[in-house]
């Protein structure tokens, strides 16, 4: 049993760093990082800052501006671009306003920007513009939201702070928090206050100089961290896994069900780390679970509850019946989110998130883990409450978060994930490259360690796995199932290709070998992935990556032109069997590929000497007289893994040029 050491916050100004910035929007950008980058303080484009500056316009007058972080801009990697220069004038203007709906405001941020060009200005704008300091840094740092969310937090709050910070009720963000800010100047307490703190929302912090305002923050989120470890006693957890509960089977089954509810393709991560564990295993975890999201922002993300227990159905009705009871108050009409859960709390799987992609299910991850943490120490101080389902309804349904989320047509496999065999190099990762690049989770096998640096980014999870060790392909599969929630298409492509040798002069070895690998280690593959495949909420795909020689053979190459043509007979009886769990199976026949590990610049050397012709004739033997490449095999793979072939099972498709033998 080990005791999670509590992590604290802690300044990380550095002089040298903050000297080489050449402007004061330039410092403005450097300190948003370092609030950014750490998730204690802000996660996945939450928080918000900014700097008033005076600029001199094209007529040569003086201008009071706003530079306020821009929509679509994380403070973890913002630049001086990142932020919105908003006239001051405009922004205290609008502030005296009694009213404004979302869709004017948005306007009028955008109509008192000084650059078209800008991102649109935060939806705080108003806010930093009235605090009558010139650096504004918010964020809603998880120390905070734990005193905000506890029963008692308001007086928690003043015993931490006293007069440092103001506190406010929590109200809407947007205009409403700003028009309630709106006598801000006459609210401070002298130079005693240095921030405030909106309960079950955030803090903001203030100073002339961006290092006092960051320090400010760290100091205050300090205090808050101080309070909680000294009246929350540290939790125990043991850092051995505890036996594993549930099936990969499970999982795929939940992740189909979640896909049907959500109308696509998603993706789920499983933590079944002990910690996750032993929340789902609570005996207060529905009543401490089912409260509602530490801030109202987190709620685009994670939904306003995680279903507990593995019911999508009822889950489904609940959150139908929530937005029923909700949505009428709505001056225009809504249109209801897809009734899916983001966040699955269940006792023998840990913590499943859930999302469109395998980037938003890691974001809800996150987030829900430090909620986690957050509801933890809440209940201990004196109990965690969150929001009403009316102020967090608010939020899921607001124009403002919504656009967070990035609108436009998904990429074709959005939500879908895609098992590669050999995905190292040459046709394998020309495959798993273009599947990323079409929105698919990726999970690559390769003998070669290099195949985890393929890609980056949280939808490519590359594995060292030797496919004919049945312990590490299953060891693989489960760990794909884990990060992903399923496997919906499998691209059989790892294969070996040996040393031409005639019949008579056949080494056993060499051909037990070959047809190891080849033949017995994609059945295994296919067997094991079957059921899988089977509960892919878009329909199983298999892609075989056969060869020319299984139609037209050459001297010398018994052993490999026959484990293809058996891999080729194995993949036709596939379609026949499984056709009807909606499992497609089909072959693509590439030949003279030369952009792969097997051929060197050597080897074609040496075969174009053999057969007496240039290089360039050689690559390009073939009918139509162009060069195949990796790529071109990897297109026809996603085509067929498409809807242009939704309807096709069984088919071999050449990608080879034309050759005069196949046709
Ligand atoms: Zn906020």
């Amino acid at each position: 049993m080990t005791t999670i050491a509590p992590l604290r916050v802690a300044s990380r100004w550095d002089d040298e760093q903050a000297a080489a910035c050449r402007s004061e929007l330039e410092l403005r950008a450097y300190t948003s990082r370092l609030l950014g980058q750490d998730p204690r303080l802000v996660l996945h484009g939450g928080g918000n800052t900014s700097v008033k500056l005076t600029e001199t316009n094209i007529f040569g007058e003086a201008d009071d501006i706003l530079w306020v972080k821009g929509s679509g801009w994380d403070l973890s990697a913002i630049e001086p671009a990142g932020f919105a220069p908003v006239r001051m004038q405009h922004l205290l203007h609008l502030a005296e306003l009694t009213e404004l709906s979302d869709v004017d405001m948005a306007r009028e941020l955008r109509v008192g920007t000084i650059d078209p060009a800008a991102p649109a200005p935060s939806v705080e704008a108003i806010l930093h513009a009235i605090v009558p300091f010139k650096y504004v840094d918010h964020t809603h740092a998880d120390a905070v939201l734990t005193l905000t969310t506890s029963v008692h937090g308001a007086e928690l709050i003043e015993h931490v702070y006293g007069d440092r910070v103001l506190h406010l009720p929590y109200v809407m963000p947007g205009f409403k928090l700003a028009a309630l800010c709106a006598d801000l100047y006459a609210r401070l307490h002298g130079a005693a206050t240095i921030g405030m703190v909106l309960m079950n929302h955030g803090i903001f912090t203030w100073a002339p100089t961006a290092r006092e305002s960051y320090e400010r923050m760290i100091d205050m989120v300090s205090l808050a961290e101080t309070y909680i470890n000294q009246h929350v006693g540290g939790r125990s957890g043991t850092s051995e896994p505890a036996a594993r509960s549930y099936s990969s089977l499970e999982v795929a089954a939940l992740r189909r069900e979640i896909s049907e509810v959500a109308g696509a393709s998603m993706i789920l991560q499983v933590d079944d780390k002990p910690d996750a564990v032993a929340f789902a295993n609570r005996a207060d975890v529905s009543v401490i679970s089912q409260q509602g999201p530490a801030t109202p922002d987190h709620v685009i993300r994670t939904k306003r509850l995680p279903m507990l227990g593995r019911d999508v159905a009822t889950y489904a009705r609940d959150y139908e019946r929530y937005f029923a009871e909700h949505a009428h108050r709505s001056a225009a009409p809504l249109k209801m989110l897809d009734a899916a859960p983001r966040v699955i709390v269940d006792s023998h799987i840990g913590v499943v998130s859930a999302g469109r992609s395998a980037a938003a299910a890691s974001v809800a991850a996150d987030i829900y883990r430090h909620t986690i943490e957050i509801i933890l120490d809440a209940t201990e101080l004196s109990g965690y409450r969150a929001l009403s389902a009316s102020d967090i309804f608010d939020v899921e349904y607001w124009d403002l978060e919504q656009a967070k989320l990035g609108k436009g047509s998904p990429l074709p496999f959005t939500g879908e994930v895609a098992l590669v065999t050999g995905a190292a190099s040459g046709i394998g990762r020309a495959c798993a490259e273009l599947l990323l690049l079409q929105g698919a989770a990726v999970v690559g096998l390769d003998l070669n360690p290099g195949v985890a640096e393929v890609a980056t980014g949280p939808a490519w999870f590359g594995v060292q796995c030797d496919i004919t060790d049945t312990e590490q392909v299953t060891t693989a599969i489960e760990g794909a199932v884990k990060r992903f929630g399923g496997i919906d298409i499998a691209v059989l492509n790892a294969g070996t290709f040996p040393p031409s040798q005639r019949l008579e002069a056949l080494d056993m070895g060499a051909w037990r070998s070959v047809m190891g690998v080849n033949v017995e280690a994609s059945v295994f593959l296919l067997r094991q992935l079957q059921p899988l495949l089977r509960l892919a909420p878009g329909g199983g795909r298999v892609v075989v990556i056969g060869s020319k020689n299984v139609a037209a053979p050459g001297p010398g190459a018994a052993v490999y032109s026959a484990s293809k043509a058996a891999l080729t007979q194995v993949a036709r009886v596939a379609a026949l069997e499984w056709g009807g769990d909606g499992i497609r199976v089909n072959v693509i026949h590439p030949n003279a590929v030369f952009d792969t590990a097997l051929w060197s610049a050597e080897i074609v050397e040496a075969r174009a000497r053999e057969y007496g012709v240039s290089v360039a004739e050689y690559r390009a033997n073939n009918v139509m007289r162009v060069e195949v490449t990796s790529k071109d095999v990897a297109q026809m793979c996603v085509a067929m893994c498409g809807s242009a072939f939704g309807k096709t099972t069984g088919a071999q498709v050449p990608v080879d040029g034309g050759n005069e033998r196949v046709i």
